[in-house]
């Protein structure tokens, strides 16, 4: 995944969209040590989608080099980057370490950045020299946004990440109009999300096998928004007494915190969701789940008598208390590991994915025996044809479509489907390309 990070210039001033880390095989790819294609210290403001690393993660060295002006973002964004932006720096510099490389940024650097950080509320006015910026809702993860920046009477939106719906939590993506120009996304813009109204179905599923077979199942989980979610649907089967009683285990500290800053932006979820609350259920606990919060208590999970459930990050098992849990239990054939997300070229998490009889733990081979299941009904990611009907709600006055973030074929097929079915200009900018809009 290549970070996000766009320039936009208008009378003088320059505004960055995203800053956001490359993530490949590993965090500490080489493009990230590269210098910016700019003079940080030109930049006025940095305008933040939302919190995910591939967004937020290049912002520590962009103050590092130079960059000491105004960053927005939505409340929730900026409470979950705090964590997410310490929680990378750790892995960042344990990598860096590894291959003798000094480090990224410090944890001084991302205190520093937090300093220039200041939250916005949806719809609220933001102007930064000639630029008059919106935050609007994505629908992608908690607080996430659509940017949308007016300057010289023209009107351009980036997607940032575009959610899909129906999502357990927040509310969904807001349709935009009168725009000249549009960033759209194209994660999944090659593709057709099946199972969104059986995600549920299949978690169940799946916990009912796991009690049977007496086993362990593993969730390797992002630990924000995908956690919060399957937190969500847990607590319903829970209490409508849907699956067997089974030990649940959060085991993850950046989840367990990032967790709390949902707690603390009830405001933002859905209608469904706040009435649920407002019933008296805790949407976000049960009976059985444990957060487990030190290595201690990590450590103790192995002790706890099977069946019984794990979610840990990394989401794509890049590293994290998940590997621990791989470690011993990929190996059993009563156990069971569940992909809800998405799994990145090159990954562990793909790895097992696409069935790979040994793989690589801690420098250790470990066999996989364990059942390997997927729901992909889970994913934050608007599909092909929310992306497409997204974008035809602007379509009478769109003069130009940027296709940007996919991997391989997904912006090329989504551009060519953009061309077909809207009939609209769609172009695919390479790495530091310029257009005068
Ligand atoms: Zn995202």
């Amino acid at each position: 995944m290549t970070g996000s990070n766009y320039l936009l210039e208008s009378g003088g001033t320059k505004i960055l969209v995203d800053c956001g880390l490359n993530q490949g095989s590993h965090f500490a790819e080489r493009q990230n040590f590269e210098a910016f294609a700019y003079n940080p210290q030109d930049i006025t403001a940095v305008l933040i989608t939302h919190a995910h690393i591939d967004h937020i993660g290049r912002l520590p060295k962009l103050y590092k080099d130079g960059f000491h002006g105004k960053i927005y973002s939505t409340h929730p964004t900026k409470d979950f980057a705090e964590f997410l932006l310490l929680d990378s720096e750790h892995i960042l510099n344990k990598e860096a370490e590894r291959e003798g490389k000094p480090p990224l940024y410090t944890t001084e650097d991302v205190m520093a950045v937090m300093n220039l950080w200041q939250g916005v509320d949806y719809h609220a006015s933001v102007t930064v020299g000639s630029f008059a910026v919106q935050f609007l809702n994505a629908g992608h993860i908690l607080g996430s946004a659509i940017v949308q920046i007016e300057a010289e009477g023209k009107k351009i939106i980036f997607s940032g990440d575009l959610g899909n719906y129906p999502a357990p939590i927040i509310t969904p993506t807001e349709m935009l109009k009168d725009a000249n120009y549009c960033l759209i996304e194209s994660t999944y813009g090659d593709r057709v999300h099946e199972g969104v109204d059986e995600r549920q179905e299949h978690l169940e599923d799946a916990i009912e096998d796991i009690v049977k077979s007496g086993g362990t199942l593993i969730i390797p989980a992002f630990a924000m928004e995908r956690t919060q979610d399957l937190l969500f649907h847990l607590n319903e089967l829970v209490e409508h007494g849907r699956v067997p009683r089974v030990p649940v285990y959060i085991d993850s500290p950046l989840a367990i915190k990032l967790t709390e800053v949902y707690r603390k932006y009830q405001s933002y979820f859905n209608a469904e969701t706040k009435a649920v609350i407002h019933s008296g259920d805790d949407i976000l606990n049960f009976p059985g789940l444990h957060f487990t919060l030190t290595t201690e208590q990590s450590k103790e999970i192995n002790q706890v008598p099977q069946p019984k459930v794990i979610i840990a990050g990394s989401g794509m098992s890049q590293g994290g208390r998940v590997l621990h849990h791989e470690l011993l239990y990929l190996p059993d054939p009563k156990s069971m590991i569940l992909f809800i997300g998405y799994q990145v070229a090159g990954s562990l998490g793909r790895q097992i994915l696409e069935g790979a009889k040994r793989v690589k733990i801690f420098g250790e081979e470990v066999p996989v025996h364990c059942t390997v299941r997927v729901i992909s009904g889970y994913s934050a990611h608007a599909d092909q044809p929310r992306l497409l009907g997204w974008l035809s709600s602007m379509r009478s006055t769109l003069q130009k479509v940027f296709v940007v973030q996919g991997e391989k074929e997904s912006p090329v097929v989504l551009a060519q489907k953009i061309r077909d079915d809207l009939a609209l200009d769609a172009v695919i900018p390479e790495p530091g390309q310029e257009f005068v809009l």
